[in-house]
């Protein structure tokens, strides 16, 4: 049966939604093109149009399998690349109040080291590899174009010789994250605009690579997260590719990551536990320290709008830009890029089958946005200056959490579970089902 449901799509940005949403689009239309405003490097280095690629970056395992449904075997790709593959028995994730989690083996949930410009790169190869998809770089997507009606017909977009092209499409896909052309086109064509979560975080990143002797450390990954309120500084070292360490430090609240080496060591120093001291302290080489501002999340609700225009879908961080302590914001690209591309499978043999389209989108990947929003939010709402509107029962919700915790430093299946629902593997309610939460209840009175 032909599978083919359009013409052409039009992919806005080459960052991680905009290729994972090329591999999901790929086999349904005649061909894909993807427009990228920045010249992509030939090389895996940070470009202009991703500037938080200096920073750490980690795929949760919920990312990486959906990244590997649409591009089969990209975790061999990535170790071909050099990437460091690393199983939860090697990753320490000191969590306060139980740290450290017992090691042990969580099987089928891992990670892969690695920089951001080597995850996009190595990507952005195997959609170069598919036939029928096209990248053009240096073209900047001025507008996206309405009909009479008010779909979306297409795009307008800016060549490198600085002369201005209109490009019909079936389907426009905006992925162009926090300059998103989206909402833009709803106001110009008269539709509503969606309503807006932003929860003030204020947080400094640093970030730096570096070398390290053999035997220094016997874990490939260690994380600490702060013990809210008191603490504000997450501080994480990876194995990240070609034998090479990457370390970050992230205060929330505050504009002072450190900015060279020595203020990097104080403030791993600062932590409540040592483990990434006594890694980083042996570092050999540090590279420069490069720092990010991100001040907020937000979250535009465009499942609650009655009316969106056909040929047109918002995907990545032009939906949902989450607090990237977390490490959340590709993985949820990378699972509704999936979501777009089981739609699609779906509609084969159907009439009229990109009508309602982003209505089914926005509906199925709102429980995957909500999970990971909600598990964000809810630690960043531990701190009285975090803006936004708090949930009703946060204090309850932390203590549960807390009690989780402590139940599965006994429990390996709840250890699971609750590393799974971590890595957006789970949906949220496996982790919060009523007899896990009964058997966690005795360790809330400790909470
Ligand atoms: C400091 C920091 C650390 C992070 N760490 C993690 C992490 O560990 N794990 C994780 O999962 N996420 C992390 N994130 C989030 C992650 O970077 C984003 O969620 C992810 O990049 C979103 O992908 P995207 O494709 O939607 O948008 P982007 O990656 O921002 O890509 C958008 C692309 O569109 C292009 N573009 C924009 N406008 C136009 C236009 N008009 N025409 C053509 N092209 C255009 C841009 O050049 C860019 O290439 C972090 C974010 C920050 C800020």
């Amino acid at each position: 049966m032909p599978t083919i449901l359009g013409k052409r799509a039009i992919i806005i940005g080459a960052g991680i939604g905009g290729l994972a949403s090329a591999g999901a689009v790929a086999p349904y239309f005649d061909t894909v093109l993807v427009l990228e405003r920045d010249e992509l490097p030939i090389q895996p280095i940070p470009r202009r149009g991703a500037p938080q690629s200096t920073q750490l970056h980690v795929v949760l395992a919920g990312g990486m399998q959906a990244l590997c449904d649409l591009f089969p075997g990209f975790d061999n790709d990535l170790l071909c690349a050099g990437s460091t593959q690393i199983e939860m028995s090697d990753l320490s994730v000191e969590f306060p109040q139980v740290d450290p989690l017992p090691r042990r083996d969580l099987p089928g949930l891992h990670v892969f080291g690695m920089t951001r410009p080597l995850l996009e790169f190595t990507l952005r190869n195997r959609v170069l590899a598919l036939q029928n998809v096209e990248i053009r770089d240096r073209c900047s997507v001025v507008e996206i174009n309405p009909s009479l009606e008010g779909a979306a017909t297409g795009v307008r977009y800016e060549r490198p010789n600085g002369e201005q092209q209109i490009l019909w499409a079936d389907l426009v896909i905006d992925a162009a994250g926090l300059n998103s052309l989206t909402k833009p086109f709803l106001q110009a064509a008269g539709f509503a605009t969606p309503d807006e979560t932003t929860i003030g975080v204020d947080i400094s990143y640093a970030s730096a690579i570096f070398e390290l002797p053999p035997g220094v450390t016997n874990w490939k990954a260690v994380v600490t997260l702060p013990e809210a309120p008191a603490e504000s500084t997450t501080g994480m070292v990876f194995r990240i590719d070609n034998d090479r360490w990457m370390t970050l430090i992230a205060k929330i609240h505050s504009k002072d990551a450190p900015r060279d080496w020595d203020e990097m060591l104080a403030a791993a120093r600062s932590l409540r536990t040592h483990s990434l001291y006594d890694i980083i302290r042996h570092a050999r080489h540090p590279e420069r320290i490069l720092r990010f501002g991100f001040p907020e999340s937000i979250r535009r609700h465009y499942e609650r709008l009655e009316r969106f225009p056909r040929g047109l879908l918002p995907i990545g961080d032009a939906i949902c830009r989450f607090n990237p302590v977390y490490g959340q914001g590709m993985t949820v690209a990378a699972q509704e890029a999936l979501i777009l591309n089981q739609i699609l499978a779906g509609r084969v043999g159907t009439t009229d089958s990109l009508s309602g389209l982003a209505e089914t989108f926005f509906h199925r990947a709102e429980p995957k946005i909500s999970a990971a929003w909600a598990m964000g939010t809810g630690a960043d709402f531990a701190y009285e200056q975090t803006t936004g509107v708090r949930p009703p029962d946060l204090e309850k919700g932390m203590q549960m959490n807390l009690a989780i915790r402590r139940l599965a430093v006994k429990d390996a299946e709840v250890h699971r579970r609750l590393i799974a629902a971590f890595h957006l593997v789970i949906p949220l309610e496996q982790l919060y089902e009523p007899e896990l939460m009964k058997r966690a209840e005795p360790y809330l009175s400790a909470a």
